[in-house]
């Protein structure tokens, strides 16, 4: 068992800290806000008064942060604290090169790193059922794998550093332009008559078929337990989707990539943020679509 400084007790970490607890493993957490500390101690993670006091002793420090600046902030202070060889894992979403950087800095201290994002959201946190994205060295890879085991049902070592956080932006770049598609397929198909159920009977078992259609479709009624039934509360926020789209941006402009339908998504999220609030899941993009609202702001602008 190992003993393991978590830091980032929020929406995710708290579950995936809590897992670590119960498979036996000895969890000293920091977060900054009082109110993630105290919900932690109630879930028997340890609680520290910094990052710099609960990674002592650590064998592992794990980071779930909001950005990429978080978590350079944190290495900075931490890899010349900790004890040689301490395995840093990064389970935020952050940049690639960001995430490059602080692999970097961590080896270069005589450590080791893994940048390991996350698929699934709160509930898969909460229920041990994530997916990992996993860059890395082989061997601090290995040594991370039983944590990441406790903390999901899938890990997926996709390269060296910075692989895993490439994966996850790429995917999220899929699912960010597929959702936008089935929502601008669900508004012409409302226009020319077709019930929003007899698209889906269609184009669920058909070559339109996606995640975004057939387990988070955006109109309620053909999936019942998309977040569309639930005026799409929970789920997955439009402004995680909004960080995620503007990460693999900055990715693709980095390494001289074009993609097209990748920024052009960016900024109709961006639109519908400022619009909708961050919030509501981002199939909630659906709304937007059908009543014409990015049509509007082209033609005043
Ligand atoms: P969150 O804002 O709920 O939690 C982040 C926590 O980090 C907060 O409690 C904050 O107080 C804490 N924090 C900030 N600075 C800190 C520091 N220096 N030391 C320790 N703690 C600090 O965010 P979240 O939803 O838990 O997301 C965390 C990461 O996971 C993000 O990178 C996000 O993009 C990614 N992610 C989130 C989801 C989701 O559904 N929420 C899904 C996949 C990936």
């Amino acid at each position: 068992m190992s003993k393991i400084a978590f830091l980032g007790l929020g929406n995710m970490g708290l579950g995936m800290a809590t897992n670590l607890v119960s498979n036996g493993h000895t969890v000293i957490g920091f977060d900054p806000s009082p109110a993630a500390a105290e919900m932690a101690t109630s879930r028997g993670i340890g609680s520290a008064a910094s990052a710099v006091e609960a990674a002592e002793g650590a064998e592992v420090i794990i980071t779930m942060l909001p950005s990429g600046k978080h978590v350079l902030d944190v290495y900075a202070d931490l890899v010349p604290a900790a004890q040689r060889g301490t395995l840093f894992l990064d389970c935020s979403t952050i940049d690639v090169a960001d995430a490059r950087a602080a692999a970097e800095l961590a080896v270069g201290a005589g450590h080791r790193a893994v940048d390991a994002p996350v698929s699934g959201g709160t509930v898969a946190a909460d229920g041990g059922t994530l997916t990992f994205m996993v860059g890395g060295p082989a061997d601090a890879v290995d040594q991370a794998s039983s944590l990441l085991d406790a903390m999901g049902a899938r890990i997926v070592r996709c390269g060296d550093s910075g692989a895993g956080q490439a994966a996850k932006i790429c995917n999220n770049m899929i699912l960010g332009i597929s959702m936008i598609a089935v929502s601008e397929a669900f508004a012409l198909g409302a226009q020319l008559g077709l019930t929003d159920q007899a698209l889906f009977d269609v184009s669920s078992t058909a070559s339109g078929q996606c995640w975004a259609l057939t387990t988070n479709c955006p109109v309620p009624g053909p999936v019942p337990t998309s977040p569309a039934n639930r005026d799409y509360a929970g789920g997955f926020a439009s402004a995680l989707m909004l960080k995620d789209l503007r990460l693999a941006q900055a990715a693709a402009a980095d390494n001289d990539v074009d993609t097209v339908l990748g920024r052009r998504a960016t900024e109709l999220y961006e639109q519908f943020v400022a619009q909708d609030g961050p919030g509501r899941d981002f199939s909630a993009i659906v709304t937007a679509i059908r009543a014409g609202a990015f049509d509007a702001q082209a033609q005043q602008s």
